[in-house]
């Protein structure tokens, strides 16, 4: 048996397929965000990191690089083992009063990633229920596909954020049967949004329990940072709101919030979080003085709605495919594997600009894209350098601009529709 040849072969399908993705090797300077160096063929050059999931550059936020030290310098670097076995630090015991606070939830449960998290709860939450039934939308995110996989009960797919279709679902199944639906609030290759408070009414009256993936929202939306549901007023209509503490909060973690006895079920059956050492102290801290601080600063919230409103009408002026959204999430249609790494790695050695290629799986072929994701401190300078770049760029790789492309009705059809000047937030 030639084991080597296996894995030289699945490596070489990636290659073949033009999505064989590398990462580059990056080194993030604080206090200059979003300017790092990357290191390349043994020299180090100062680039400009547009794809970053540090949304409002918390990540280096005097707060929380404050709490961060100071707490490791107290408490020591690691948490010392699972919660089941060295209990619980005492910073992770106020995070999780924060995360419930933040969420209007009685309880809320951290985790080490938010891929953990919706792995964990949703396997968990789905097993405890009888014969549960899943409803889980098309475009729902890998972790939480895995967490619908490891319930290992029947579920229902139902088309990205497609009201009539769940509605058709739930109404086929047993008015008896447990049901789950699961979906997102902001989906982040499309920076589209969940008709959240038509699905909680959909859940209502069919009798379904909601469980929602916040994490590119939390801290970005609502008066306090806590979603689109705390912006559209519906979070205590939803029973599980699930979120990460490492993007725009800047550190890392995941979790839920939810019923005092749904969080202690959790809490109590799921492996995902018992046999695994604990979030250490100074992440725990970190994150609590990041959610502390976006709980009173909006300026953060309201300085990168303004630069994506800004950097989309710059795109379309410049007849960029910039592909339709409404949040803070900016793609640009490329439609090609290949060109697609083309244009990202142009823009990295010609012009010093970092945004990796998003290709298939992670969207459907066909739709390959740049995902741009501008925050605060992405300034009116940077877009105008980043657009010169993006010009030259699909010029230069010979990519279509938004005239030389066929504009399609309809949106989220998959075959993404273009807006020339759609500016908004
Ligand atoms: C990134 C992501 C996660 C996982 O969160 P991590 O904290 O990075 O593990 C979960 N859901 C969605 C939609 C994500 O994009």
């Amino acid at each position: 048996m030639d084991y080597r040849s296996h894995f030289e072969s699945a490596i070489e399908a990636l290659h073949a397929e033009r999505r064989y993705r590398v990462f580059a090797d990056l080194e993030r300077i604080a206090g200059r965000f979003p300017t790092a160096l990357w290191r390349h063929e043994g020299q180090a050059r100062e680039i400009t990191v547009w794809c970053s999931n540090d949304y409002l550059g918390m990540g280096q936020h005097p707060d929380v690089i404050g709490a961060m030290t100071a707490t490791a310098t107290g408490m020591g670097s690691g948490a010392g083992g699972t919660r089941n076995i060295s209990g619980t630090s005492h910073p992770l015991v106020e995070l999780e009063a924060e995360l419930a606070d933040l969420h209007g939830k009685e309880a809320a449960l951290v985790f080490t990633s938010g891929f953990v998290s919706n792995e964990a709860s949703i396997s968990t939450i789905a097993k405890l229920l009888p014969d549960c039934l899943i409803l889980s939308d098309e475009l729902n995110h890998a972790s939480m596909i895995e967490g619908v996989r490891k319930a290992g009960c029947r579920k229902q797919v139902f088309r990205h954020n497609d009201l009539a279709h769940l509605e058709e679902l739930l109404k086929a199944a047993d008015p008896a049967r447990p049901k789950l639906v699961v979906f997102e609030s902001v989906y982040s290759m499309d920076g589209d949004v969940a008709p959240i408070a038509e699905i909680c009414d959909l859940a209502e009256r069919y009798n379904a329990m909601t469980y929602i993936d916040e994490v590119h929202a939390v801290g970005m939306y609502g008066a306090r940072g806590g979603g689109i549901s705390e912006r559209d007023g519906v979070a205590d209509r939803l029973d599980v709101i699930e979120g990460t503490l490492a993007k725009a909060f800047g550190v890392l973690g995941g979790y839920i919030a939810g019923s005092r006895a749904l969080v202690d079920a959790v809490r109590s059956y799921a492996p995902g979080f018992i046999f695994t050492t604990a979030l250490p102290p100074a992440l725990a801290a970190a994150a609590t003085a990041s959610i502390r601080h976006l709980k009173r600063s909006g300026i953060e919230r309201a300085g990168q709605q303004r630069q994506a409103a800004r950097t989309k009408r710059e795109f379309a002026s410049a007849d960029l495919p910039v592909m339709p959204s409404d949040t803070h999430i900016v793609p640009i249609l490329v439609g090609d594997a290949d060109l697609c790494k083309k244009a990202s790695d142009r823009l990295l050695e010609v012009h010093g600009i970092y945004i990796q290629p998003i290709n298939y799986p992670t969207v459907p072929r066909g739709t390959e894209r740049l995902r741009v994701t501008p925050t605060p401190l992405h300034d009116d300078a940077l877009i105008d350098t980043l657009k010169a770049a993006l010009v030259e760029t699909w010029e230069a790789v010979g990519i279509p601009f938004a005239s030389q492309r066929p504009v399609r009705a309809g949106r989220r059809d998959h075959a993404p529709a273009l807006v020339m000047a759609k500016a908004g937030g």
